[in-house]
């Protein structure tokens, strides 16, 4: 492990980071401090029967950072490193994210400590369902909505929604998005964050003159959100996807590869070290590789002063939240790397869960043709109001989103004002 000059605590960075952007808007020292806390916090322990008959007592978050512009939203992460900074920070970041994308949301996260990887499904559905009864007092399609995240799915989310609507004594799909088609899901939500990153790395690819066509991509993190986001680039965009990785390492291959062909050898084998013609990587040495685009798609904390000099591509899409460090942003920006900063990057995750809430509140569902075309006009939007803050301020695109975002929350808190 390299040492690192900056602290890594998520929460931190989350904070700094609403202090640099709220410095270029002259806010207001006060309410500064207003957007850098969260708003509600709740820990829970509960108690979830084993296979082994033996009782386990997990810890699970649910932070609600902030509901000035509407209903709390966020997913629920399950990792054993989960903390309470770092439920704080994403659930920061989802409020940014929500802003900047424009859509009418405040920002929430949840996360339990566990390693779902060594439990069974019995297991996990217990948890799950013990989990969402213990925040049911504070979640709810009017006022808090959760989605998948780190080591969640659909199924995660229908074991929370029918654990609600077995307490309403009616089904209340719009409690939770990134459910199974059948219970009230989005056409086009499993890839959404893909498919928005896609399109937000096609309009940087205007802004720096990289064609998508052939260029190279190197992907971190090859679950929901880098598989997807590798298989669109590779298909929709003709990129040569010459590097993936999981928790166990990374593959590269200077001549490209499918990513669908390395998905299916992930399936079968547990993970994507192995594929052939490829060489193993890791998951470090993937960030530094010769190519044009860089996608850290896995957890937070990795691009760092320590890293941020020896990147080589052109464009680093996060498709991650928070995996890069204000020092390294820094460093990044001066060596005139795009970073398409998370808030925006993979914000069309969110923007398709509120599709989905919007389809479940009207029960009026959508083909996947109008999500698609909607979630591009948005995400096409966005990234043209950040670049334009960027040129106006002269700032870095992480600082632009930011000052994008924070004007909206605080122009929200100017119309209604601080209670009493
Ligand atoms: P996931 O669980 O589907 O995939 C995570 C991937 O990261 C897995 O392939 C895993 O093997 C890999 N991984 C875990 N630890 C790693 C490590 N130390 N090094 C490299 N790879 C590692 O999760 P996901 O939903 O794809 O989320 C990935 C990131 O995207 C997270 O930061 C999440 O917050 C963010 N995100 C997700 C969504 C969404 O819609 N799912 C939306 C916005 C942002």
């Amino acid at each position: 492990m390299v040492k690192v000059k900056e602290t890594l605590n998520p929460f931190d960075i989350a904070r700094e980071q609403i202090d640099r952007a709220g410095k270029k808007l002259n806010l207001d020292s006060g309410l500064l401090e207003v957007l850098k806390n969260p708003r509600r916090e709740l820990t829970v322990h509960f108690p979830v029967k084993m296979d082994d008959g033996k009782v386990r007592v997990f810890t699970g978050y649910r932070v609600q950072y902030n509901d000035a512009i509407g209903p709390f939203k966020g997913g629920i992460r399950y990792h054993w490193n989960v903390s309470l900074d770092e439920v704080r920070a994403l659930s920061c970041w989802m409020t940014w994210k929500c802003a900047v994308m424009g859509i009418p949301y405040g920002g929430a996260k949840g996360g339990v400590i566990c390693n779902p990887k060594e439990m069974s499904k019995g297991e996990l559905e217990r948890m799950t369902r013990r989990y969402a009864s213990e925040i049911s007092i504070i979640i709810g399609p009017e006022k808090d909505i959760p989605a998948p995240d780190v080591y969640t799915d659909s199924q995660t989310m229908a074991w929370i929604m029918d654990t609600i609507s077995m307490n309403k004594g009616f089904a209340q799909p719009g409690v939770v998005t990134g459910k199974p088609l059948v219970i009230g899901g989005s056409l086009g939500r499993d890839e959404a964050t893909s498919r928005g990153m896609m399109y937000a790395t096609r309009e940087a690819g205007k802004k720096v003159k990289l064609s998508l066509k052939g260029a190279t991509v190197a992907v971190q993190g090859f679950g929901n959100v880098g598989s997807h986001y590798a298989r669109l680039m590779h298909d929709e965009q003709g990129s040569k996807i010459v590097a993936v990785s999981d928790s166990r390492g990374g593959i590269y291959s200077e001549k490209g590869f499918d990513p669908k062909e390395v998905l299916a050898f992930k399936e079968k084998t547990g993970s994507v070290v192995g594929f052939p013609g490829t060489r193993e990587v890791t998951n470090e040495d993937l960030l530094e590789l010769p190519v044009d685009i860089v996608a850290p798609c896995a957890l937070e904390g990795i691009l760092t002063s320590e890293n941020a000099p020896r990147i080589k591509g052109k464009i680093v899409a996060e498709g991650a939240n928070g995996p890069t460090t204000p020092e390294a942003d820094d460093i990044l920006h001066k060596r005139g790397i795009l970073v398409i900063p998370d808030i925006l990057a993979n914000g069309g995750g969110v923007t398709v869960s509120y599709f989905e809430w919007v389809q479940n509140l009207s029960e009026f569902f959508w083909t996947k043709k109008d999500v698609d075309e909607k979630l591009e006009g948005i995400m096409v939007s966005a990234f043209n109001r950040v670049w334009d803050m960027r040129e106006a301020k002269k700032v870095d695109m992480r600082q632009a989103a930011y000052m994008v975002a924070i004007a909206r929350v605080v122009e929200a808190y100017k119309w209604r004002g601080i209670f009493p």
